[in-house]
């Protein structure tokens, strides 16, 4: 990491949702160490994972840990308003799930499709979009989605609900963009972070999360100031929706 990136970026704040474990956590990782001011989210303070605890004894003020449960019934106002973070420049929505494990959608059951599909696209709009008078002109919303997402890159057809769930992102995140973000000045990008190395990715995944949260952010940090949406993987290569 260059002292110049460093620099660059103190004073920044950055909001990143779902940070417990995996890609989240690794995206608060590289965010402090080019020393952004971090707010991280977690579903259960009580159980801070150990690497967030570390993370906190060593950056001390720099990261501050809150409580967040994307899936909460309570109203996004609200769930906004108790993460009292303001003038974010950056704000990253990593919590997902893969969800069942049924080979054809229409062996989930409702509920099981309505999990999937409320938490992974209709929750993060739903908080980027409360969150958006939080945000700092010319900063910048990342949705984790995936190349999963894309309809067009759909090669093998597998994890049908997974796939459909991160192409409703996609496209919830895009009427998002062009009516209220773009015009208010705040970029939005959908990352791809590369096949990694989590509890969803699995072991044989061939990206670190060191890899890829390091992507995610320089691809993020060169996004700030560019009011404009893109879909793009976590080395800066654009894909196709
Ligand atoms: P992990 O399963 O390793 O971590 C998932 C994270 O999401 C955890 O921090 C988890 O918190 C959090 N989370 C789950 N449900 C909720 C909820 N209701 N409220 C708040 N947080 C929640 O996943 P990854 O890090 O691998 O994935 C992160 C994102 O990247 C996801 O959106 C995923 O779809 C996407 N992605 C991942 C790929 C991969 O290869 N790993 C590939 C493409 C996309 P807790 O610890 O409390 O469960």
């Amino acid at each position: 990491m260059s002292n110049t990136a460093t620099v660059e970026h103190a004073g920044r704040r950055a909001l990143v949702v779902g940070a417990s474990r995996g890609i989240g956590l690794g995206l608060v990782q590289v965010l402090l160490a080019r020393g952004w001011q971090v707010t991280a989210t977690v579903r259960d303070s009580a159980r801070t994972p150990q690497a967030l605890a570390e993370l906190q004894t060593q950056y001390d003020a720099a990261l501050e840990i809150v409580e967040l449960d994307l899936a909460s019934p309570a109203r996004p106002a609200e769930l906004a308003a108790s993460l009292g973070v303001q003038a974010l420049n950056l704000l990253v929505i990593s919590a997902g799930i893969m969800g069942p494990d049924h080979q054809r959608a229409e062996q989930a059951s409702q509920e099981e499709t309505g999990e999937l599909f409320d938490l992974n696209a209709m929750a993060p709009l739903r908080l980027a979009r409360a969150l958006l008078p939080a945000m700092a002109s010319h900063g910048v919303i990342g949705f984790v989605s995936s190349r999963m997402g894309s309809v067009s890159l759909n090669d093998s057809g597998d994890r049908e609900l997974y796939r459909a769930s991160k192409a409703a992102l996609n496209s919830l995140s895009c009427g998002f963009a062009i009516n209220e973000a773009i015009p208010a000045g705040v970029g939005v990008l959908n990352l791809h972070p590369g096949w990694v190395k989590t509890d969803m990715g699995g072991e044989e995944a061939p990206v670190t999360v060191e890899q890829s949260a390091t992507g995610l952010v320089t691809v993020l940090e060169a996004a700030l100031g560019q009011a404009e949406q893109r879909f793009v993987d976590f080395e800066g290569q654009t894909l196709a929706w």
